[in-house]
Parts: C-alpha cells; structure tokens; sequence
C-alpha cells in the first residue's frame, strides 16, 4: 500500500526533509500546529505502531534517537510533545508510521 510518505521517501512527491538517514526520514509537516512540527518516517512501510513487528522494535531506539537530536537543533529539547496516532478514531490520517515531534509554543496536557 503506498501511501502520501511513502512517495515522499521516494522522492516521487516534494516535501521539506529535515533528516534522512538509511532507516528514516524526517519532514517538516505540512499543515504545522506549532513553530516546530516535524515528522518522523521509518522508510520500512509499515500502516502504524500497533503493526510494527517485533523484529523491527530495534527501530524505536534510532528514532528516539533521531527525535532527541531534532529537538536539540531546534531548540525545543526542554518542551516538546512525541506522539503517534495509532487508527483513524486516535486522528490517524496516512496509513504509514510517523512520529511527530512539537514544539515552540505552550502545549498544555493532552489527557
Ligand atoms: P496523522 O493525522 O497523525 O496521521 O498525521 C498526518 C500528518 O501528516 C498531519 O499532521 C498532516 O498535516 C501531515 N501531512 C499530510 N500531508 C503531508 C505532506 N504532503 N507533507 C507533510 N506533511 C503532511
């Protein structure tokens, strides 16, 4: 299933990449709900969290990883919200893991 981000890692679709490495991308979203609002990509397709499979757990740490050296070079490594929307009625809207990653502005609780 190919999906808005999966065109964009392939470079088929323009976007604002921030980072890339082998395993990830990270892109400046579209649509920002604060100054800094950044999107983290695995390239492997997978549709969300609850998909992953345990071979690919090992993931997770490189994308923390990613999200903590973003954070610091924008500056946002005090105050910042990292989150997945895990199914449509959790607000997921494109069916291909994404992390992301906010910040620069007062966020309040989310619960
Ligand atoms: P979610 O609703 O958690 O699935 O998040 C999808 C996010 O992708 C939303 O925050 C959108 O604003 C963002 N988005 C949609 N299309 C694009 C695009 N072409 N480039 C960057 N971000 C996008």
């Amino acid at each position: 299933m190919s999906t808005i981000f999966g065109k964009i890692i392939r470079k088929e679709m323009p976007a604002q990449i921030v980072y890339e490495d082998d395993l990830v991308m990270a892109i400046k979203d579209l649509y920002p709900v604060a100054p800094v609002h950044i999107l983290i990509l695995p390239k492997k397709e997978m549709k969300n969290l609850q998909a992953m499979a345990k071979e690919d757990l090992s993931l997770m740490s490189h994308i923390v990883d990613v999200a903590q050296k973003l954070a610091k070079e924008y500056k946002i490594e005090d105050n910042y919200r990292f989150l997945t929307n895990n199914g449509e009625k959790a607000g997921q809207s494109v069916w291909h893991l994404h992390f992301h990653l906010v910040g620069g502005k007062e966020l309040g609780s989310i619960a």
